[in-house]
């Protein structure tokens, strides 16, 4: 097994599926068996899921509404997606599952507490991880890196919906763009590749934890990540920007 204990980044979208806002219980139960796939395997798992599919700070400017206080509405997004994935995911495997919150809601989830965490990780508990940082100005790429090095993730595999890359250029408009199957973090930055934000890719380089991009919808890709098959883009220090 390449990865025994790992970060799953989720963004919003997934949970929305085929839908633009809200929760789609296909796209769900897909979540689900590919989480529950990584933990059956004996992997250690904690989650980070997005909001985008409720909210995201970024529209609080087209609603009128002050930037800190669209990112609290977005991170509570995140924590109504947290104990939705913590719904479904018990619901259908044999899994306890946990969601601890950066914003203290204690009758719904338990406050995020390191230690707390890694100790539920090391009793195999998937441990959802929700609220973000507790703090505005950020997405969720951010805290999915901070949590991942506090718990000694051994990697974050960033899952994405729409995408199943990192790509020289948006591949959507530049008929010319180029999938990465490694691309250093020196370069998504300087090439401001989309890959995770900056502010979470830079915290990634700092402290040399590799991340995976790739696309969500192909079943099993978690799995196949953690067993040592390369699925995707790499972005880690020390690997050399190559190709598909
Ligand atoms: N957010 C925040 N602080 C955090 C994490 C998230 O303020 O530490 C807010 C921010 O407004 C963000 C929203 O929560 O837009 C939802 O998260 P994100 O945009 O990452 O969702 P995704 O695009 O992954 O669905």
């Amino acid at each position: 097994m390449r990865y025994g204990r790992v970060l799953v980044k989720l963004s919003g979208a997934a949970i929305a599926g085929s839908k633009a806002f809200g929760f789609d219980p296909v796209a769900l139960n897909h979540i689900a068996d590919e989480v529950l796939s990584l933990h059956q395997m004996g992997v250690q798992v904690g989650v980070v899921v997005g909001g985008g599919n409720i909210f995201r700070g970024d529209l609080g400017e087209e609603w009128g509404i002050e930037r800190a206080e669209a990112d609290a509405i977005g991170m509570m997004a995140t924590v109504t997606n947290s104990l939705m994935l913590r719904g479904v995911l018990e619901a259908r495997g044999d899994a306890e599952v946990r969601v601890m919150t950066a914003i203290p809601i204690n009758s719904v989830a338990e406050p995020f507490i390191r230690l707390r965490a890694l100790r539920h990780l090391e009793r195999k508990l998937i441990v959802v991880l929700a609220a973000g940082t507790g703090n505005p100005y950020v997405t969720t790429d951010y805290p999915a890196v901070q949590r991942a090095l506090e718990l000694r993730c051994a990697a974050i595999l960033s899952a994405k919906h729409g995408t199943d890359g990192v790509y020289s250029s948006d591949p959507r408009r530049d008929p010319s763009a180029r999938r990465y199957r490694t691309v250093a973090y020196d370069t998504v930055i300087r090439e401001n590749l989309k890959a995770m934000d900056q502010s979470a890719v830079l915290l990634a380089r700092d402290h040399d934890i590799p991340i995976h991009v790739f696309d969500f919808d192909r079943p099993g890709a978690l799995a196949a990540l953690c067993e040592g098959k390369d699925v995707g883009t790499l972005v880690a220090n020390k690997v050399d920007d190559e190709f598909e």
